[in-house]
């Protein structure tokens, strides 16, 4: 049973990946929406969410 909608996509959402080096970082969504994520590799703070998980980008 899950209690709250967004607890199981949780582990995906709070995911979210550098467009310019493509590097995992873990945040909160309101983090990232709020773009106060920064790239710890590039510093760049164009992230996407990782949800788009049938496309593997390779
Ligand atoms: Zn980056």
């Amino acid at each position: 049973m899950v209690k709250f909608p967004e607890a199981s996509q949780r582990l995906f959402r709070n995911v979210f990946v550098c467009r310019r080096c493509k590097t995992k970082q873990r945040a909160s969504p309101q983090k990232a929406l709020k773009r106060l994520l920064t790239c710890k590799k590039c510093g760049c703070r164009a992230f996407r969410a990782m949800r788009k998980g049938k496309k593997v980008a390779k």
